[in-house]
């Protein structure tokens, strides 16, 4: 459930009518809300209520300092993947102690920078990583309180770019290996074993894969016990899908999940950290775009916005779905039309939907993208000089612009002429 709907027939942020937004911000823009943000991180709490947990928001699904400072305050943590969403969720007040660091690539520089501003815990991605980081900790007389991140070969059943649970995929170390990794841990000088993680893939829409991965890391946790480590945490990713289409999409709810979690895991006295982005911010934020052109093919129409796949990649890199709306609520009685959607960006990979049923509109009319809250604004570019997009964010009757659209001379000014020239 979202806080955008139809109200007297124009298209509502909680209370503030999008159109209005558009009116003063202009198009296109990314547009938030607030109740929606609340309401999805509260469904996990609620979701795992009685266990001992820690929900890490994964800023990199949306990563804005007004959201993160949103979550924060209700008590989340923060899964960074990098020195910059580090001090995002510094800057936006989280503490140390609620930042997790993952991600397959740190560098000593982003290790050093953590371990010296706080971090609850590094979760760490293979042996060599495992040796640099206690390399980096010791030398900085500090000791680095990791989890290993272990792949437990299991199929998410997700989009080929977004599974990770697979053992040719690139993260974590196989969990065959694990019990000897975590053995050259505990002889680690810099090092700390606090846990196991794990994170197989993103929009999963059954529980089965997610199943399959906690069972394997519960049968871990007993036998990395019984070798005499402290496990003490176990932090199992994200990864939980929305519906992207409103028909036929259901996926698993956060509350059968943290049931599936106390199922399975529930036993074995641990503190349980999650990781979701997308379940948080995804339907938490839609797209607002113009209609520039209605331009008739051959065979096909096309409907071309002012927005881009420079705004919203994930049509043209995943080939994901996005129901597009109008922000005037269509008329019951006109059949809609099949048009293509696109962008002005010159690549014909620049297409949001083809052949989609849309209602009739005009040059100027506005539509919104639904579900455009994850992996939006943070996957969007300046790609054929375009301005990033401003974000809004509503809470109740009040709106901010949350990231300023840039002018063109921000944009040409950051480049600078060599001496030769
Ligand atoms: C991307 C990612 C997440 C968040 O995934 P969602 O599908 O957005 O919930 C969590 N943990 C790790 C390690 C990730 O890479």
């Amino acid at each position: 459930m979202d806080h955008f709907l139809y109200r007297n027939g124009v298209l509502h942020a909680e209370d503030v009518p999008l159109t209005d937004i558009a009116a003063t911000v202009g198009t296109p823009f990314y547009c938030y809300s607030t109740a929606t943000l609340t309401r999805h991180f509260r469904l996990f709490q609620e979701a795992l209520a009685g266990m001992d947990h820690l929900i890490c928001f994964a800023i990199k699904s949306l990563s804005n300092q007004a959201i993160l400072r949103t979550l924060g305050n209700l008590g989340a943590g923060m899964d960074v993947v990098s020195e910059g969403e580090y001090r995002r969720a510094q800057a936006a007040g989280v503490p140390g102690a609620r930042i997790v660091f993952s991600g397959v690539g740190k560098t000593r520089a982003e290790m050093a920078y953590a371990l010296t501003h706080g971090i609850r815990q590094f979760n760490v991605e293979s042996a060599e990583e495992l040796r640099v980081l206690s390399e980096v900790a010791s030398s900085l007389g500090a000791v680095a309180p990791i989890t290993l991140r272990v792949n437990p070969d299991v199929d998410a059943k997700t989009h080929e770019k977004i599974a990770t649970g697979r053992k040719e995929d690139k993260f974590g170390v196989p969990i065959t290996h694990a019990r000897e990794i975590y053995a050259e841990a505990a002889r680690l000088p810099g090092i700390e074993v606090v846990g196991v993680d794990v994170h197989i893939g993103s929009q999963l829409t059954d529980l089965a894969p997610f199943e399959a991965a906690f069972t394997k890391i519960a049968d871990l946790t007993r036998a990395l016990r019984a070798d005499g480590h402290t496990i003490r945490r176990l932090d199992l990713g994200g990864g939980l899908g929305i519906p992207y289409t409103r028909s036929n999409e259901t996926p698993p709810l956060p509350t059968d999940y943290g049931a599936m979690i106390k199922r399975v895991l529930g036993d074995l006295d641990v503190e349980i950290e999650i990781e979701p982005g997308r379940l948080i911010s995804g339907n938490a934020g839609v797209l607002v775009a113009s209609v520039l052109y209605l331009k008739q093919g051959e065979g096909r129409d096309f409907l071309i916005l002012d927005a881009a796949m420079n705004d919203l990649i994930r049509p043209a890199m995943y080939g994901a779905h996005h129901d597009i709306i109008p922000l005037q609520e269509a008329q019951a009685a006109a059949a809609p039309q099949p048009v293509d959607i696109v962008g002005p960006v010159c690549e014909s990979g620049d297409t949001f939907a083809k052949a989609r049923p849309m209602p009739a509109l005009a040059p100027g009319d506005l539509v919104a993208f639904r579900s455009a809250g994850a992996y939006g604004a943070v996957m969007s570019s300046e790609y054929n000089t375009r301005p990033l997009i401003p974000e809004v964010l509503v809470k109740d009757d009040q709106y901010a612009v949350i990231r300023p659209r840039p002018s063109f001379d921000e944009i040409i000014n950051r480049d600078k002429l060599p001496e030769w020239l």
